[in-house]
């Protein structure tokens, strides 16, 4: 038996866990058994990782986006158990109850005024597959089937699904592996680098050229604003989304937005579109929803689209997870919206960009590092060459820090409540691996 207390456990028992991780259980894009060791991490506290042999790391990452308020924190903790003492879960069918309707008044007053309908998903994901079956629903609600193809650009990430995959960027996203199956959707180029560039008045011309082209049979453009993450953490100016939104409203089509690793306010707004103020039809959300503690998502969608669709012939959404609006989850969530917006985020998440921007300025000049950028709470080092991963993690561990690199690409996005001596070490960190290369 594995121990379960928090703390330290012995050579012995970790080595065994370990063994039967690395031949049992698949890790994400892993290969089964492993090639690669995983960390065995026994607890967590504020923004520090605790190893089995009691190695504290800082974690860089905060656990993919989500732990915006670290590990433990009293309130977030006070919100599961509260809501643990009532009950667990209930199906959504037919029945509702407190958490979920706390929480969907939050999303509805604090994203833009026309979202106001949210439907409850159990991952990100998910939902991106039902922001992706709204837009078709709404279409062929109104007859319109042949509108059943999304716009969308080169270097986005949207989810592992199928659905999801077929608007992923085709190379990162293994469309080569799947094509057969995936739905063929239509791509633009990838946005030009960088949040402050100027706008490239032929890059504008060719997105509205490829809207054009295909406008007769486009249900919708999807896109992940100002900041593309698992696709190559690309920053992009906001021009272009309100390039989209444009395109979007002269040819009639939605707006869908993925805010699911944007959201919550990482990228120094509250929402990504809030660079651009630009208002999409539909929204998803996910990740720092549930400040790191639990897997929930949501998609969020105007009264139009609610309309269109339920007066269809389906005459409902056709989707409706087991665990949707788990109240939980959906507890955590509220505890944990109210928990950022009671805090001074902005300052924090400004905080965080001031002091990676200055811990990994003169980084580009180093021979293995093709580009250094820093957008709120993200900071990213582009390599020349894919990183070697076991020796990039083993550099951050020695300073303390938890990184998990993928391509080019060495990056942090750390929780929120990092202090600047925690921010500091990451980017000494990543300072020391960009030396390495
Ligand atoms: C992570 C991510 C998803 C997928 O979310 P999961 O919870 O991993 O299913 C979708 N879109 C974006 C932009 C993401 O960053």
């Amino acid at each position: 038996m594995i121990p379960l207390q928090l703390g330290r456990m012995s050579p012995a028992e970790t080595e065994r866990m370990l063994a039967f991780d690395r031949e049992h259980i698949w890790h994400p894009y892993a290969p089964m058994p492993a090639t690669l060791p995983a960390q065995p991490v026994v607890s967590a506290r504020g923004v520090r990782l605790t190893l089995a042999d009691g190695t504290e790391l800082i974690d860089g990452m905060s656990s993919w986006w989500a732990a915006i308020h670290g590990y433990g924190h009293p309130k977030l903790d006070a919100a599961v158990t509260g809501q643990l003492g009532k009950m667990a879960h209930v199906m959504f069918g037919g029945l509702t109850h407190p958490p979920a309707v706390r929480l969907a008044e939050r999303l509805v007053d604090i994203t833009p005024g026309p979202l106001t309908k949210v439907f409850f998903a159990d991952s990100g994901s998910v939902a991106v597959e039902v922001a992706i079956k709204m837009t078709l629903q709404y279409w062929r609600s109104q007859g319109r089937p042949e509108r059943h193809r999304l716009l969308t650009v080169r270097g986005g990430y949207h989810g592992d699904t199928f659905g999801d995959m077929a608007v992923c960027d085709p190379v990162n996203g293994m469309h080569h592996i799947f094509s057969d199956v995936l739905a063929r959707h239509v791509f633009a180029p990838e946005p030009p680098l960088g949040y402050s560039a100027a706008p490239d008045q032929a890059y504008l011309d060719e997105l509205a050229a490829v809207a054009k082209a295909h406008a007769h049979e486009l249900a919708g453009i999807i896109v992940e604003p100002i900041v593309q993450g698992a696709g190559g953490m690309r920053f992009y100016a906001p021009e272009y989304l309100r390039a989209l939104r444009e395109i979007a409203d002269e040819h009639g089509l939605l707006l869908v937005l993925d805010e699911i690793a944007t959201g919550f306010g990482r990228t120094g707004e509250l929402w990504g579109c809030d660079h651009a103020e630009v208002v999409p039809d539909i929204m998803c959300l996910g990740k720092a929803l549930t400040g790191g503690y639990m897997t929930m998502a949501a998609t969020l969608c105007t009264d139009e689209v609610a309309h269109v669709i339920t007066a269809g012939e389906a005459g409902a959404l056709m989707h409706g997870p087991t665990f949707m609006a788990n109240p939980l989850a959906a507890a955590v969530a509220s505890a944990s919206i109210d928990l950022l917006l009671s805090r001074d985020w902005r300052t924090e998440v400004d905080t965080i960009e001031a002091i990676l921007t200055t811990g990994l300025d003169g980084a580009a000049d180093l021979p293995g590092v093709a580009d250094v950028r820093v957008l709120g709470a993200i900071g990213v080092i582009e390599t020349r060459e894919p990183v070697d991963v076991p020796a990039v993690q083993e550099i951050a561990m020695a300073h303390g820090v938890w990184l998990r690199p993928f391509g080019r690409l060495v990056y942090a996005m750390p929780p929120y409540v990092c202090t600047e001596d925690d921010v500091s070490h990451i980017a000494d960190a990543m300072w020391a691996i960009a030396e390495s290369l």
